[in-house]
């Protein structure tokens, strides 16, 4: 019975997900040059470059770049079960550094490889690993782009990694968050207090 549960809930988020994203790639025109033609492509290498920037990150609302250049390339390989994607991104992304806030260029730089396999049955997911009908014409790819390349966001940020060049951080405001970052000198508050007093007891 679980395991019916368990699909079903899957099956309803998929459904929503597959509208939710058509809708979306229908009324983005930039989001068509994504649209791979899957059906005719013949077996074997196919290279697609797609450039980035601001215009397209604009269009995921929790998306950590805004202004960026990104080349994003990839490699697909059609086999007779599945389609492999390996995906090298290149670029840079305007943010803060970690230390003072400056603004800083970091670079974006990794390589992923995406499966894409063909099934007609519904399927567990997994991460690097999708699922489409044999039936489907185009595989549109644009939310794959965006989320390897948020993948692509180094750790640490700050302006020593900047790609202008190496710089100096802001030490006044490194001083000052420092300061700001110290903790209290009293712990011992009246609601730590009450919630030390709390007795909890296990054997009910
Ligand atoms: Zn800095």
């Amino acid at each position: 019975m679980n395991i019916i549960r368990e699909r079903l809930r899957f099956y309803i988020k998929l459904t929503y997900l597959c509208r939710a994203n058509f809708r979306r790639s229908l009324m983005m025109k930039d989001f068509k040059r994504f649209s791979i033609p899957i059906k005719g492509l013949g077996t074997g290498l196919h290279n697609y470059t797609f450039e980035l920037n601001e215009a397209f990150f604009k269009h995921f609302e929790a998306s950590p770049i805004h202004r960026s250049e990104v080349r994003f390339a990839v490699s697909l390989d059609k086999r007779p079960d599945m389609l492999v994607l390996d995906m090298n991104i290149e670029g840079w992304y305007e943010t803060s550094c970690d230390r003072c806030l400056q603004v800083v260029e970091m670079p974006l730089e990794d390589a992923f490889q995406l499966l894409v396999k063909f099934s007609e049955q519904l399927q567990e997911e997994e991460a690097d690993i999708v699922y489409i009908s044999r039936a489907e014409s185009h595989l549109n790819i644009a939310k794959f782009v965006y989320e390897y390349t948020c993948l692509a966001i180094p750790s640490l940020k700050n302006c020593e990694e900047d790609r202008r060049g190496e710089r100096d951080c802001d030490e006044e405001v490194v001083r000052h968050l420092d300061e700001e970052a110290v903790p209290d000198e009293k712990p011992d508050s009246p609601v730590w207090d009450a919630l030390k007093s709390l007795k909890f007891d296990d054997k009910k």
